[in-house]
């Protein structure tokens, strides 16, 4: 299964999964559906499954138009989005698997952006690397606004993610990593390796290029919003407690 990152509006990502063998492609979060049709004829590829992560706009902007090009494409998303994703037809629950390109994906439940976002988790394969689609829940260096969850939901999704294997790429949803490791940088300033994650990702966007995937392992070095139960993050945010540390946090950012 080969990945494509396909950059769209100011800072979205669609990922497109790729079977060579079959000729089929899956795509995640679409938010338009014409650089997803472009990149589908250059592989000479039919599209047999969207897979959404949460209603947001730029997130499924492109559901339509892709299953009108490609009537018999599957759209899946989570249970709770029912009648807010265009097209949805698999209402997709925690523990429930997707499969695509002879791999399977579990589904995570992980609402705090959104009450019914979900997650898809392809566990390592021929590779010992696994490869998450986590839409707007967890960023590189950061995580998604509480938009409709409260900050319990969010640590428990977040902890969800947390527990996966370092080897796991971190497909999200939009490029905002700079701007997230400044941030990080105002609570968690001495830490080396995020030091240093910054000034490469500061170099990278020098030169226009994407940061993401991320890893699950450099995540939970560098990413303050699954570093809530540490010393250097209980003191900046003046509190041991996971829920209080989290939404204080995510309120300092807010503002940021
Ligand atoms: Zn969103
Ligand atoms: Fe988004």
């Amino acid at each position: 299964m080969q990945i494509y990152r396909i950059p769209v509006l100011s800072d979205n990502y669609i990922f497109l999964l790729h079977d060579a063998e079959q000729k089929l492609a899956a795509v995640v979060d679409p938010a338009e559906a014409a650089p997803v049709l472009q990149l589908l004829k250059q592989l000479g590829a039919e599209l047999s499954a969207i897979f959404n992560t949460h209603h947001h706009g730029d997130h499924v902007g492109g559901n339509l138009e892709l299953l009108r090009q490609f009537p018999q494409a599957v759209v899946y998303g989570g249970a709770e989005d029912r009648g807010r994703i265009p097209g949805q037809q698999v209402f997709l629950q925690a523990g429930d698997q997707v499969s695509f390109g002879g791999r399977q994906a579990e589904v995570l439940f992980v609402p705090g952006h959104t009450r019914a976002h979900i997650a898809y988790y392809f566990p390592p394969a021929s590779e010992p690397i696994g490869e998450l689609f986590c839409g707007d829940t967890l960023f590189a260096g950061g995580c998604g606004r509480l938009f409709e969850g409260t900050p319990s939901q969010m640590v428990d999704s977040l902890s969800q993610l947390r527990a996966l294997p370092d080897q796991t790429r971190v497909w999200c949803a939009h490029e905002y990593t700079l701007k997230n490791l400044q941030f990080a940088l105002t609570v968690d300033d001495q830490n080396p390796v995020l030091q240093t994650r910054f000034e490469q990702v500061k170099q990278a966007r020098q030169q226009s290029e994407s940061t993401v995937p991320s890893w699950i392992g450099l995540e939970k070095q560098t990413n303050p919003f699954l570093r809530w139960d540490l010393p250097a993050l209980q003191a900046a945010t003046q509190t041991v407690d996971p829920v209080r540390s989290f939404a204080k946090l995510r309120g300092l950012k807010d503002i940021f």
